[in-house]
């Protein structure tokens, strides 16, 4: 084994705090989910990137569950400021009024004890 694979430098990435975007050298493309290689210009050299935490709510949906297990929670899939989309959730904000176009800030928490990326409306 020489480097780890895309998802796990992802993942190890998340664990401690940060959200990683790879980004083509040779076409500038962001790329997510993490790869080997560029969906665009097929180039393996991909480099990673802290993302700026800014994003746009692109999809939402409700998840509907029992207020004894938690409440309805929000589901959603960002455009980061940097061109790529990523599944989160949005927190501390009615799962119901989040709305498309919506402009959130983009930070890791935990989701089940696992670190998940997470969002939050952004401040005005
Ligand atoms: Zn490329």
């Amino acid at each position: 084994m020489s480097q780890m694979g895309p998802d796990a430098t992802f993942r190890e990435g998340l664990e401690r705090g940060e959200i990683r975007l790879q980004k083509c050298r040779s076409c500038g493309q962001s790329v997510f989910f993490p790869r080997v290689a560029c969906p665009n210009c097929h180039g393996i050299d991909l480099d990673w990137q802290q993302v700026s935490g800014k994003g746009e709510v692109y999809t939402t949906t409700t998840v509907r569950r029992k207020p004894e297990r938690g409440g309805d929670y929000n589901v959603c899939m960002v455009e980061l400021a940097e061109g790529a989309r990523m599944m989160s959730r949005v927190t501390g904000f009615a799962p119901d009024l989040v709305a498309i176009g919506m402009a959130v800030t983009l930070f890791v928490g935990d989701i089940d004890d696992t670190a998940a990326v997470l969002c939050k409306p952004a401040e005005v």
